[in-house]
């Protein structure tokens, strides 16, 4: 695992890092980033399954939760998510927030991400 503040543009650009969240990071992919962080960024989900679907994207490449280390800053996770619920008006309402990881957990992108999901309800448990 390779940092992404340590990755220079060949490295970025080649087959053997070609990680779609790490372009939206390094902006080689164009995205609306909604906020940032020293550690994440926030856009929104392509494939939206809530009125309201936002990805929180660690700014580091780490293929899941699992390979994250002493660096990564869940306290900075969660209080970006505690002030997107209070920006977005969803802190009464509540969300979701998932970190799909490895093959049971459904991840489709092995770079770190949480979803936060809001405005409508949501069923529990998950399928
Ligand atoms: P996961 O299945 O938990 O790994 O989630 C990956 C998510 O990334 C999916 O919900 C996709 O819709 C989303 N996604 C993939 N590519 C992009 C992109 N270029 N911009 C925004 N969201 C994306
Ligand atoms: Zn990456």
């Amino acid at each position: 695992m390779v940092p992404f503040i340590h990755m220079n543009a060949q490295l970025l650009n080649s087959k053997a890092h070609d990680c779609v969240f790490c372009k939206i990071v390094s902006g080689i992919i164009k995205s609306d980033v909604i906020k940032e962080t020293d550690g994440f960024i926030v856009i929104k989900d392509i494939n939206a399954v809530s009125p309201l679907h936002l990805l929180i994207i660690s700014k580091t490449h780490y293929d899941s939760i699992i390979n994250t280390d002493e660096v990564f800053n869940g306290n900075e996770l969660l209080q970006l998510i505690k002030v997107i619920s209070q920006e977005f008006g969803i802190d009464s309402e509540g969300f979701r927030i998932v970190i799909n990881t490895g093959p049971d957990g459904g991840q489709t992108v092995m770079h770190f991400h949480a979803h936060l999901m809001a405005g409508r309800s949501f069923s529990w448990p998950p399928g």
